[in-house]
């Protein structure tokens, strides 16, 4: 038992892992001097060494090329988003044309629902989750109002049906069969952003789907975290952003999904130049042509300065792979639940499953006795250098990430919790 908590322990696990040398890619920020054990990666991941020179050669161009800059080199930024089509495409296990890298999540999110949210009387309804990331929920009950329809009655909210504040697919599958024929639309996330649980994706699209509903999710917190497969799993449009686990740096451009079914598709959308077909877009004429596809829906030419993170962000996700990081991070948060199980349980209740089919790399920790102690908990843990978030009113969510954490991060929490705990 003690053995887990043994820095020998943790070493041979870092010395035994493959991605080790993944780390050294990224710039680590310091406390005193050390390394945090950052395990916020689930809000802002860090940055990529090679992040540095995309966003200089873009500068660089700019200043030396200026206007030429769009049509010269290999990145020229015409069509600088194509540059990341197919890593974003193999991150979240899509055919090429099916993604898109542009605007914000929520952003991405509304042009979305411009398209697939198409309310009539007899189906007006969306379902989500209860207790959904506010700007999801925001956006929704906007779009819900847009139509001229009420939040009230026509945004249907699941609600966790286990103690620890998951949501079965049973109960989903209940909702759906309730509702089904009023609901309009499924919005449903990869992983949740409070629990860190994940969803069976093929299972809600066909359940969804099975009830005349169009389905869409929110993968936030599930690219780059888990292995996607969003072609097979059928979804008909997915938005994400890239600043999470993709590590393409603070507000960066987000990602689109759009099923190979609709590349083509009549259904309204907004429309900007960007999203008309590349090969007669500069004849400027008024009548917009799609370009078939998730390009399609892109409105205005991209911010490539925001946009040139992403490409060495990927290049990462490319050498590493998305199965080995999934390996290693299933045995990176197994060992921190380990630990959890063995030392820590006095002190913290794991709310994210145990089943590892069922979370990717965070658990969501709730400190035992109430906010307070969260709190003193919260405030120990980051005056040691281990940095998790805190959400109210006493969890904390703590996201080993399997590029730069390391076996030894997980300890560190450990040990530091363990220390309070006898203090308090
Ligand atoms: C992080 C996150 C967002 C953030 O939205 P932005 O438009 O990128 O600011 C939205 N929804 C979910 C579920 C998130 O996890």
């Amino acid at each position: 038992m003690t053995e887990l908590l043994s820095d020998a322990h943790a070493a041979a696990l870092d010395a035994a892992d493959p991605l080790r040398g993944f780390r050294d890619e990224f710039h680590l920020p310091l406390q005193a001097g050390m390394p945090l054990a950052y395990f916020v990666g689930n809000s802002l991941g860090l940055q990529p060494k090679g992040a540095r020179a995309h966003v200089e050669q873009v500068l660089e161009k700019w200043a030396t090329e200026a206007v030429e800059g769009h049509f010269t080199g290999e990145a020229q930024w015409m069509d600088y988003h194509a540059l990341v089509r197919d890593g974003l495409a193999r991150v979240v296990g899509a055919q090429p044309s099916e993604v898109v890298a542009m605007n914000s999540l929520t952003v991405n999110l509304h042009l979305l629902l411009v398209s697939f949210y198409r309310p009539t009387r007899e189906r007006p309804a969306i379902l989500l989750e209860a207790g959904s990331f506010p700007s999801d929920r925001y956006a929704l009950e906007s779009q819900v109002r847009f139509h001229g329809f009420d939040p009230a009655t026509d945004l249907i909210e699941v609600e966790p049906d286990a103690e620890d504040g998951t949501v079965s697919l049973a109960a989903i599958e209940r909702a759906i069969s309730l509702h089904g024929p009023r609901l309009a639309l499924v919005l449903w996330p990869g992983v949740q952003y409070r629990t860190g649980q994940a969803f069976d994706l093929k299972e809600i699209a066909r359940l969804g789907h099975a009830a005349g509903a169009v389905v869409g999710f929110d993968l936030a917190h599930a690219v780059g975290n888990l292995p996607l497969q969003l072609h097979d799993a059928d979804a008909d449009f997915a938005v994400w952003c890239h600043y999470k686990y993709m590590n393409a740096g603070p507000g960066a451009v987000a990602g689109a999904f759009v099923h190979a079914r609709h590349a083509h598709t009549n259904r309204p959308r907004f429309a900007g130049w960007w999203g008309h077909d590349p090969a007669t877009r500069f004849a400027m004429g008024p009548q917009f042509l799609p370009t078939p596809g998730a390009d399609g829906w892109q409105l205005s030419n991209p911010p490539i300065l925001a946009l040139a993170p992403l490409r060495a962000s990927l290049a990462l996700f490319e050498r590493a792979g998305m199965h080995a990081l999934r390996a290693k991070s299933e045995r990176l948060t197994g060992y921190l639940q380990a630990l959890i199980d063995a030392h820590l349980g006095p002190a913290l209740q794991v709310l994210t499953p145990r089943d590892p089919a069922q979370r990717g790399c965070q658990l969501s920790l709730r400190v035992r006795g109430g906010r307070a102690r969260g709190r003193a908990l919260f405030e120990h843990l980051a005056a040691r250098g281990v940095l998790g978030d805190w959400r109210e009113p006493d969890v904390i969510r703590i996201a080993p990430v399997p590029l730069y954490n390391t076996f030894a991060d997980v300890l560190r929490f450990a040990r530091a919790v363990r220390e309070w705990a006898h203090a308090s």
